[in-house]
C-alpha cells in the first residue's frame, strides 16, 4: 500500500516538488527549536490577549513558551521579529481544493457560471488533476498565511483519485482535513464508505504525524422528499457517526422558493450534532441558527463565495450566538484566491454597510473568526488557532513596512490587518514548528513549476471536455 502510494506520488509530483524534501512538507524533525523574538504577539486567546515585544519559543513543533526576554537555547534558530505582528495562522474551515486550476473560467454567464463549469469540467479530471488542484490550493493557502484547511473533496471519482487527493494533502505544507465525498458533483453515487472505513482504521499511517485528519464531505439528497436517496444518505451519516468522523454539509438553498429547506431537513431528522459543520447560512432563520448552537454543531460561512454566487449577504452579526463559527475560502478558484484578509474585509464592510453603522463590527472579532473561531468550528482548537504553550506552532508573521501599512505606529493592529493588510505582507508562516514560508518565500515548493503544471492540467481537462 505505502509503496504504491509513494510511486503514484513520484509519478505525479515530478517537477512540482523538485526542490522539496521527501518528507511530508510540514513535519518538523524532532528537536527543532526556534525563538521568534520581539514581535507584537496576538495570542487570540482571551485570557492572554496581546503581548507587545514578546518572544515565542518553539520546540518540537509546539509552542513551548511565550514571554518577554526569553533566553535563546543553544542551537536555536533565532528570528528577529521586532516591528512585525505575530499571530496564529489562519484557519480555512471549508474549501474545495480540487477546483483551483479552474480559476478565471467562471464568467458569470449561463455557460460560464460556477456550477455549470465546475460540474462539466470535474467529470474529466484524472488523478493527476485532482492532485495538482488540491496541492495548488494548499500551497497558495500557505503563502497566504493559512495554516489549516478543511478540503471538501467532492469529486472523488474512484480510488485512484482518492489516493491522489490524500497524497496532495500529505505533500502540502499545511495542516489539513480531508473530507471524503461523493464520486462526482452531479451524480447521486454514494460515498465509498468501505474506503473511508479502511482509511480511518489505518489513519495513523496516513496522518503525517497528526497533521492530517479525516472527515466526511456529505451532501443532502438533491430532492429532499426522495426516500431512496435518504436511505443512502442516512447510511453515510451513521457510518461517520459510528467512526467518530467529523461531517461537513452545505445548506445553501437549492430548493426554489424554500432556500432554508435543507437546514430544516437536518433539524427534522435530528442530524445536527457535535462534530458536524454546516456550510453557508445566508438564508438561515434565527430558530435554525439557535438549533445548530444547541446541538453543538459548527457553522462555516464563506463571504467571498456566498456573495459571488448570489447566495445573499453574509451578515456575521446574525451568528453572534454561535460558539463554533469560522470562515471558509470555499474554493480558491471561486473566491479569487486564498486571501483571508480580503474575506475579513468583505465581512466587515458587509456588516457595517447593511447595518448602516460603522461601529457594528469589531476588527478583533473578524480576526478571531479567521483563526481560533475556525479551529473551534473544526474541533481543532486544542491544537491550533491560538498561540498558547502546548499547542502546535502554527503561526504567521506580518511585516509592517509595506506601502499599504505605512503610517501605523504601534498599538492594537487589528484594524490595520483587517482593512489594510494583504497576503504579500506575510513574511513568514510556520506550521507545526517548521517554516513553510520565510523571508517572503515558500521554503519547499517550486512555485513556477506548480503553476505551469496547473496550466497544463486545465488545458488537458478542457480539451477532454470538448
Ligand atoms: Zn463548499
Amino acid at each position: 500500500m505505502a509503496m504504491r502510494r509513494r510511486d503514484l506520488g513520484k509519478a505525479m509530483c515530478g517537477a512540482v516538488l523538485a526542490s522539496a524534501s521527501t518528507h511530508a512538507a510540514a513535519d518538523a524533525p524532532p528537536g527543532d527549536t526556534t525563538l521568534i523574538r520581539g514581535g507584537y504577539v496576538m495570542t487570540m486567546e482571551a485570557a492572554r490577549g496581546d503581548l507587545p515585544e514578546a518572544d515565542i519559543l518553539v520546540r518540537d513543533g509546539r509552542i513551548a513558551e511565550i514571554g518577554h526576554g526569553l533566553p535563546a537555547p543553544a542551537g536555536a534558530d533565532i528570528v528577529e521579529a521586532a516591528g512585525t505582528v505575530v499571530l496564529p495562522g489562519f484557519v480555512d474551515a471549508h474549501t474545495h481544493g480540487s477546483i483551483s486550476q479552474m480559476r478565471g473560467l467562471y464568467g458569470n454567464t449561463p455557460e460560464t457560471a460556477f456550477f455549470s463549469v465546475t460540474s462539466r469540467l470535474s467529470a474529466h479530471y484524472t488523478p493527476e488533476d485532482t492532485y495538482l488542484g488540491m496541492l495548488l490550493s494548499a500551497v497558495e493557502s500557505a503563502a497566504s498565511g493559512i495554516t489549516t484547511t478543511a478540503d471538501f473533496f467532492d469529486n472523488v471519482r474512484d480510488r485512484a483519485h482518492a489516493e491522489a487527493g490524500l497524497k496532495a494533502l500529505r505533500d502540502a505544507p499545511i495542516r489539513a482535513r480531508l473530507l471524503y465525498g461523493m464520486k462526482s458533483k452531479t451524480t447521486a453515487d454514494p460515498i465509498d464508505l468501505a474506503q473511508v472505513e479502511e482509511w480511518q482504521r489505518g489513519w495513523e499511517e496516513h496522518a503525517a504525524g497528526g497533521r492530517l485528519s479525516l472527515g466526511l464531505a456529505w451532501r443532502l439528497p438533491q430532492a429532499l422528499d426522495d426516500a431512496q436517496a435518504w436511505a443512502v444518505k442516512d447510511r453515510e451519516w451513521e457510518t461517520a457517526h459510528r467512526l467518530g468522523l467529523p461531517i461537513q454539509v452545505h445548506v445553501s438553498g437549492t430548493v426554489p422558493g424554500r432556500p432554508e429547506a435543507m437546514f430544516d431537513a437536518l433539524i427534522a431528522r435530528r442530524m445536527l450534532r457535535p462534530g458536524l459543520q454546516v456550510i453557508h447560512a445566508t438564508d438561515a432563520r434565527d430558530d435554525q441558527i439557535a438549533a445548530l448552537e444547541e446541538a453543538g454543531s459548527g457553522l462555516v460561512v464563506t463571504p467571498l463565495t456566498e456573495h459571488r454566487v448570489g447566495y445573499g449577504l453574509t451578515r456575521i452579526d446574525r451568528f453572534a450566538g454561535i460558539r463554533r463559527l469560522g470562515f471558509g475560502i470555499d474554493g480558491s478558484a471561486l473566491a479569487g484566491f486564498t486571501d483571508m484578509f480580503a474575506l475579513m474585509r468583505l465581512a466587515a464592510l458587509t456588516q457595517a454597510g447593511s447595518a448602516r453603522n460603522e461601529q457594528a463590527v469589531s476588527p478583533r472579532r473578524l480576526l478571531e473568526l479567521a483563526t481560533v473561531g475556525g479551529a473551534r468550528a473544526l474541533g481543532l482548537d486544542a491544537t491550533t488557532g491560538s498561540l498558547v504553550p502546548g499547542r502546535a506552532a502554527d503561526l504567521q508573521i506580518v511585516r509592517l513596512d509595506a506601502w499599504n501599512l505605512a503610517g501605523f505606529d504601534g498599538g492594537d493592529p487589528s484594524a490595520l490587518l483587517v482593512y489594510s493588510a494583504r497576503p504579500e505582507d506575510i513574511t513568514a508562516v510556520m506550521v507545526a514548528g517548521r517554516f513553510v514560508k520565510r523571508d517572503g518565500h515558500l521554503t519547499s515548493y517550486n512555485v513556477a513549476a506548480l503553476h505551469n503544471q496547473a496550466r497544463q492540467s486545465i488545458r488537458n481537462i478542457r480539451r477532454r471536455a470538448r
